[in-house]
């Protein structure tokens, strides 16, 4: 375990050949100020949970360096809107070092927005302040949601200018995961034809994330299987909750399956399949309901990068399996969403005629699931209240209604609407990071008033409780809030 009082800041990576990755130092930033810290992340991880240590922030901030600081860029290319880009890698991150958890586990520690690296390009190697707050936020909700992800430990801010459609001030995120391995780090490898290094590198994914595997007749093509269930659980959790990541691109799909690299990500408001929340996305390749057919394009672009390693046949039954895990957990979470377990032979119809209606009449998402499992309060208004057509969404309750009352539990037994909502209380959230309210907190934060950010992250973490005095942050947005657009830049 890392001490940062006496640091060993040695990572499993930094032992690998110099072809994975450059040393680098944080350039430092100017008066750099903790604004956030995650007491019970660092807790986790034998980290003080208070007010984090003047020397971590010395030594994260470049301010000072000790002779075991090691920091590394790591290089990998990647899949960028389709077109391979051989020119990736850690172009303003630096891993710096791994925690071990309570549980055993190993964290590597990131931190984003530490300056330049030999990975760049045409990159300033900074983070501004806005897009780190929207990192942090989104990791934490992501958490909270039960989704998996990367996470964020701390944000430090400066009075250092950094340039992007404006000025604005650079800030450092301290993100921490187990691996910071994309499928682009693959990729490297493959389209340089560096075949020994792309075996080293899968020998070491699967001794350090699944070791069981190193037994199996074929390790390479277990690891695969890994990655595509995984894989596709993030995405039938994406899509149940309704998150839009924005940047699917294969340099920021984690090889754990995690949601990684928040960018211009939204969460649906209104209830738009065809959903585009990246600015620059001309085409809607990364659009809402295109997420599970881009994932399983990155899956086939990590296979083709894995077939030195895995015969083609067993890329091709692998990545076939993609379609029915996601199937199978996206309708086990839309299942439990609506209250509806028990398998009736009306359910195909009942799920078109439900999807048909909130598509439809565009109704706010996270609302409608939320106002679904308060019904037990016996009061409808807050649901109809939702809807322009109240005729149209009283016929539809009727039918959910209708549907819901053929629900047994496992005994038999009916399910009473109280039981069934108390259960879907725990599946839909009270509270999603909606994009204005992410604005809102960072036109505050950029004044140099936290406190946004610091309810916005604790609501987060806990959004399926009630949090009755922080009851407004569940409103509907407001009309600018629905048509943010959200900047690529970051
Ligand atoms: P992203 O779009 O943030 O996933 O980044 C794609 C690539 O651009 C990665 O190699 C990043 O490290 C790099 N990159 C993004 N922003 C910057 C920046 N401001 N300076 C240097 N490199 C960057
Ligand atoms: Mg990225």
């Amino acid at each position: 375990m890392a001490h940062f009082s006496s640091p060993k800041f040695s990572t499993r990576f930094a032992q690998l050949p110099s072809s994975f990755f450059t040393f680098v130092s944080p350039q430092p930033l100017d008066n750099s100020q903790w604004v956030m810290w995650n007491s019970e992340l660092a807790k986790n991880v034998g980290l003080p949970s208070n007010a984090p240590l003047d020397v971590l922030k010395q030594q994260l901030s470049g301010d000072k360096t000790h002779p075991d600081f090691a920091p590394l860029a790591m290089k990998y290319a990647g899949h960028q809107f389709g077109v391979y880009n051989p020119d990736l890698g850690d172009g303003r991150g630096l891993l710096l070092c791994e925690l071990t958890a309570q549980d055993g586990r190993v964290f590597d520690l990131h931190l984003k927005g530490a300056g330049l690296t030999p990975y760049s390009r045409m990159g300033d190697g900074r983070a501004v302040l806005r897009s780190t707050i929207r990192e942090y936020l989104c990791s934490e909700a992501m958490a909270g949601l039960g989704i998996a992800t990367t996470r964020a430990l701390g944000m430090l801010t400066s009075d250092t200018p950094v340039y992007r459609e404006k000025q604005e001030s650079g800030a450092l995120l301290l993100r921490m995961t187990e691996s910071h391995i994309r499928f682009g780090h693959f990729e490297h490898f493959f389209y340089t034809n560096q075949l020994n290094d792309l075996k080293l590198l899968a020998d070491k994914v699967i001794e350090w994330y699944w070791p069981e595997l190193a037994l199996s007749d074929k390790p390479y093509a277990a690891m695969f299987e890994q990655v595509v269930a995984a894989t596709a659980s993030m995405i039938a959790q994406w899509q149940a909750v309704g998150f839009c990541h924005g940047v699917m691109n294969t340099d920021n799909m984690s090889i754990l399956g995690q949601t990684f690299d928040y960018g211009p990500f939204a969460f649906l408001d209104d209830y738009d399949p065809s959903y585009i929340c990246n600015h620059s996305d001309y085409q809607g390749r990364y659009a809402f309901n295109r997420q599970p057919s881009i994932a399983l394009w990155n899956l086939s672009a990590l296979g083709h990068a894995l077939s030195p390693l895995i015969d083609i046949a067993d890329i091709e039954t692998i990545l076939a399996q993609f379609e029915s895990r996601l199937q199978h957990d996206y309708s086990a979470q839309m299942r439990a969403k609506l209250g509806l377990h028990t398998k009736c032979e009306e359910d195909g119809e009942f799920f078109v005629s439900f999807f048909d209606f909130i598509e439809r009449t565009h109704v706010d998402y996270p609302r409608f699931m939320r106002e679904l499992s308060n019904l037990d309060s016996g009061d409808e208004a807050p649901l109809i209240d939702l809807f322009i057509d109240r005729a149209g969404a009283k016929k539809w309750l009727q039918s959910y209604l209708e549907r819901a009352d053929k629900e047994v539990d496992q005994t038999g037994m009916p399910i009473t609407a109280k039981q069934r909502c108390a259960q879907m209380r725990k599946v839909n959230p009270k509270y999603v990071l909606r994009n204005y309210l992410a604005q809102q907190a960072i036109e505050k934060a950029e004044l140099g008033d936290f406190s946004e950010v610091a309810t916005l992250a604790t609501l987060l973490a806990s959004p399926f409780e009630e949090h009755l005095e922080h009851h407004s942050y569940a409103n509907l947005p407001p009309e600018w809030g629905k048509s943010m657009e959200i900047s690529c830049s970051s």
